[in-house]
């Protein structure tokens, strides 16, 4: 027999569990949070390292230590969980408004909820060697920067000893000084792009600090080895990212770490029909964090990659208040607007990837709503505007924006709906190089 949930959240990462937290806060005592791992605080408990919770709790901690305040407010206020399960399939049930939602584990085998509504908090994974056509062999020795950091941070193991970094992602900045700190010689970071994708305190801290070279614009060209890795061919690229003739260099190595990108786990959400952003590959929500699906919410990594856990928290902390909002209202409504419901979409452009959420419904905005965003480049002294149909709505002044970084701004309701509800809610960039 199917057994009936509130609120299901998949995923016991710092999203799933502070959106578990905050619905449990807001009257629903029936929330469950489905979690895969056999303990809740997803990446976080591979990361052990500080530098987390300096927004959130005005203190620098670890990931293990930021993901256990989390994780003693769920046994404190009794949040029901269940661990080594993981979500195989989500579907709608036929009238569309229950969530079907399928689990596996190993005692009690498969186990179907109905759930009223559900909290997609499942992640990201790393891009790997696959998704990167790198030509050459198929030794050992190539792993993405985060299996490189639960082996050593987990399992106790060295991936290898002589090291070169594709990509100057975060997890990759990391794993730079971590493997240093473990005595590996971590030879350079190559980075494809112009810029990097990190953010700038790593780059000081676990580059510079330690004399390893971060090579901008240089991209792995070639793999050696036969069994294991011997080495690997760097060449630099151009303004196009097309390697450059003549500019090829071999490094002697023994591992290679990835370190190119996060995207988000999104397969669930495609099954159930969620609408999935382009851009961010995560799903395209309103200002409630309500996916297309009604009663469907996404937080966390798996809606965009987030740089800091704090922002993750609270954006998790509102997808599970407004997910307990949406049960005890009764209504289901369309998350896109209803017929007669004027809606405000976001529209991103001059430097401005996108925004999370994309599409703002006045009649259920709170007075400030945070809107998040990334640039695609690295802008000095430059003005980010918004507009409501082509009314100027506020000017941010900003010394520098970077790719890594991820930008909020908080948008006052009275301020956007001051001549009537815009159709369109317009965030750019303007002044870059004196324009
Ligand atoms: C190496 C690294 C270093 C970082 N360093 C910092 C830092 O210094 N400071 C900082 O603030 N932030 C840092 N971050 C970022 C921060 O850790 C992430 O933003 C945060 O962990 C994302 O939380 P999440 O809950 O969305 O995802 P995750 O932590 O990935 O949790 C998702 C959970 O969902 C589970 N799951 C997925 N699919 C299913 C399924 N089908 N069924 C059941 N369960 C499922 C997964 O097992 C996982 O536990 C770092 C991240 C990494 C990877």
């Amino acid at each position: 027999m199917n057994k009936h949930v509130s609120i299901l959240v998949i995923g016991g990462g710092p999203a799933g569990l502070a959106a578990g937290v905050s619905a449990y806060k807001a009257g629903i005592k029936d929330v469950l949070i489905i979690e895969r791992d056999v303990r809740l605080g997803g990446i976080l408990n591979q990361c052990i390292h500080n530098g987390f919770g300096l927004h959130t709790f005005k203190e620098e901690l670890t990931g293990p230590e930021y993901a256990a305040r989390y994780i003693s407010q769920v046994e404190e206020l009794g949040v029901p969980y269940r661990l080594a399960t993981i979500v195989t399939d989500l579907q709608l049930s036929d009238d569309g408004h229950t969530k079907i939602v399928t689990t596996m584990d190993e005692q009690g085998g498969l186990t179907v909820y109905e759930a009223d509504a559900v909290i997609l908090a499942m992640g990201c994974r790393e891009r790997a060697r696959g998704a990167l056509n790198i030509p050459g062999e198929r030794p050992a020795g190539i792993y993405t920067a985060g299996t490189a950091q639960y082996f050593v941070n987990l399992e106790g193991r060295m991936p290898g000893r002589e090291v070169v970094i594709l990509g100057s992602g975060d997890i990759g900045l990391i794993m730079a000084r971590r493997m240093t700190l473990e005595g590996a010689h971590v030879k350079l970071v190559a980075e494809l792009q112009p810029y990097s994708g990190g953010l700038k305190r790593n780059i000081v801290q676990c580059l510079d600090d330690y004399g390893i070279p971060l090579m901008l614009s240089h991209t792995v060209v070639k793999i050696h080895g036969d069994k294991r890795l011997t080495g690997v061919t760097i060449a630099e690229v151009d303004d196009k990212l097309s390697p450059i003739p003549g500019s090829e260099k071999f490094y002697e190595c023994d591992t290679l770490l990835l370190s190119c990108g996060l995207l988000p786990e999104n397969e669930l959400s495609g099954q159930l029909g969620v609408n999935l952003s382009p851009v961010t590959f995560g799903a395209v929500v309103n200002e409630s964090l309500e996916t297309s699906v009604p009663g469907v919410f996404s937080c966390g990594n798996v809606l965009h990659v987030h740089d800091l856990v704090d922002y993750v928290s609270e954006e998790a902390t509102a997808a599970g208040k407004h997910a307990a909002e949406y049960i005890q209202s009764g209504i289901v409504e369309s998350a896109e607007g209803g017929s007669d419901e004027k809606v405000t979409r976001v529209i991103t452009d001059g430097g401005v990837r996108y925004s999370v959420p994309s599409l703002l419904r006045a009649d259920h905005m709170a007075d400030l709503t945070t809107i998040r965003f990334r640039v695609g480049a690295v802008y000095k002294d430059v003005d980010v505007v918004t507009y409501a149909d082509g009314r100027e709505l506020a000017r941010l002044h900003k010394r520098v924006m970077a790719p890594g970084e991820m930008e909020q701004l908080i948008l006052r309701k009275s301020d956007l709906i001051s001549e009537g509800v815009p159709s369109e809610y317009r965030i750019t960039i303007e002044n870059k190089a004196g324009q």
